[in-house]
């Protein structure tokens, strides 16, 4: 990783002059990888590689797996929203994580319960939310708030037994749990992107803003 870097991609990054031609940091990544030959991408100043190549993930997620962990890094960032699960661990504590939700998750009761779940949250109220506003000509639907509910809906269902009820009719103001649960994956997300974050004491002070916030939304989450 370099402190510094004045490479195009960098460059741009630091000065965020991205930001007049695309929408979103989503956007600008999928455009230069569309332009890579390799499908790879390096933010050497974040110290990060972004692969669309399907050998490179196949050979990152299953032929070396063990050559590509988590690392401390991010497992510090996701601590306070993910703590010591299976998405923010690596080596035996991975493996016996990974061990013990294979036999859950796969069994064919628990998939059945879930396709029922989805089934159910689907042809009730995503179908019936979309039809309506298909008759109101003049209505607009956030699609990506439609489907952040359908997913919360879900995963709550499925998780915790709770139905939230987010994609009911009218649309609900959204409850505590799922602002605390999207404000904490934003504020983690931001921490992973903050340049130069590896300096002592350099960004410590926004670090810890935004550590402070984090841990307010995840204690919301009950974690
Ligand atoms: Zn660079």
């Amino acid at each position: 990783m370099k402190l510094w870097c004045n490479c195009d991609i960098c460059h741009s990054y630091l000065t965020s002059s991205w930001v007049g031609k695309f929408d979103n940091l989503c956007d600008w990544y999928t455009h230069l990888l569309r332009q890579s030959p390799t499908k790879t991408i390096h933010i050497h100043i974040l110290g990060n590689t972004i692969t669309a190549n399907p050998e490179n993930v196949e050979h990152m997620i299953k032929t070396r797996f063990d050559n590509y962990p988590k690392g401390k890094t991010f497992s510090t960032i996701l601590g306070d929203l993910l703590g010591r699960g299976i998405f923010n661990v690596d080596g035996d504590l991975w493996l016996f994580q990974r061990k013990m939700a294979s036999l859950e998750l796969g069994s064919v009761s628990v998939r059945s319960h879930a396709f029922q779940i989805v089934s159910a949250e689907t042809e009730h109220r995503l179908l019936h939310l979309l039809d309506s506003a298909a008759g109101k000509p003049n209505e607009i639907l956030d699609l990506q708030d439609v489907f952040r509910r359908f997913a919360f809906d879900n995963i709550c269902k499925i998780s915790f037994g709770l139905d939230p009820g987010c994609l009911n009719e009218p649309l609900p103001p959204m409850s505590e749990l799922e602002v605390a649960f999207d404000l904490a994956s934003k504020l983690s997300a931001r921490r992973a992107a903050l340049a130069l974050k590896f300096v002592p004491g350099l960004t410590a002070t926004l670090n810890e803003g935004l550590s402070v916030q984090v841990q307010k939304s995840s204690s919301c989450l009950g974690l």
